[in-house]
């Protein structure tokens, strides 16, 4: 059981169909360079979160809030500070990682401003970082430990390591980018989540003379009731 069935359903958008100034700050579908030289493409599909109050409400997992992973400060384009926001559909399979990880570590885990998603324009983004895919965290406190020190970031990195090997973390080290000595970051890599509701046919345009492609993203037991109306037996 999950709290997440009390709270309203979240919007997602096609960042293709956005405004100019949206769409120039999310760079849906750019290729991005990570500080290896390797190339990403940009997430294009967001969960479009239309007040402050709705980012408080939502639990994605039953330890997590959806406001955790997207508080950032002024260091974020102004436009994106302002809702609706917008944020990567991956943002749930990054919280459903984080739930797993606070149960192994059996105790509160606290995401940093800045440290969930970051769009491609926030100040910190210069390379390609998870961040932007919205896979990432930096986790500044678990329990009342702070996490400043290298024994406490080596500690936690072994176990986020453990967890899955889905999971990655970066190294203890003064490289900004390359190491963390005030955080543990905790990635799943250039993961992007692609609704079942889309079709990755379409072209990567603004379509002007088509509605606006946005749908209701429906809970998976309404999803099946559809499904076994349709299609008995599948
Ligand atoms: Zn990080």
């Amino acid at each position: 059981m999950t709290t997440t069935n009390a709270v309203p359903n979240l919007k997602v958008v096609d960042a293709f169909d956005l405004d100019d100034e949206l769409r120039s700050l999310l760079k849906p579908g750019e290729m991005i360079r990570d500080q290896h030289g390797r190339r990403h493409r940009l997430p294009r599909y967001f969960y479009e979160v239309p007040t402050h109050e709705i980012a408080t409400s939502i639990r994605l997992t039953p330890h997590f809030g959806l406001n955790e992973f997207i508080l950032v400060d002024l260091k974020e384009a102004p436009r994106l500070q302002k809702f609706p926001r917008y944020v990567p559909c991956a943002i749930r399979l990054l919280a459903f990682y984080m739930e797993h990880f606070r149960s192994v570590v059996g105790s509160s885990v606290h995401i940093a401003v800045n440290g969930g998603y970051r769009s491609p324009s926030h100040k910190l983004s210069t390379d390609a970082t998870p961040h932007m895919w919205a896979t990432a965290a930096d986790v500044y406190r678990i329990g009342s430990t702070i996490l400043k020190t290298k024994e406490t970031i080596e500690k936690y990195n072994g176990i986020a390591e453990d967890v899955s090997e889905d999971l990655e973390v970066l190294p203890y080290g003064h490289t900004t980018g390359l190491s963390v000595d005030d955080h543990v970051h905790i990635d799943l890599g250039y993961v992007v989540n692609l609704p079942r509701e889309i079709s990755e046919d379409r072209m990567e345009q603004p379509q002007e003379n088509r509605h606006r492609f946005a749908f209701e993203d429906r809970r998976k037991k309404d999803r099946r009731t559809v499904v076994e109306g349709n299609e008995p037996g599948a």
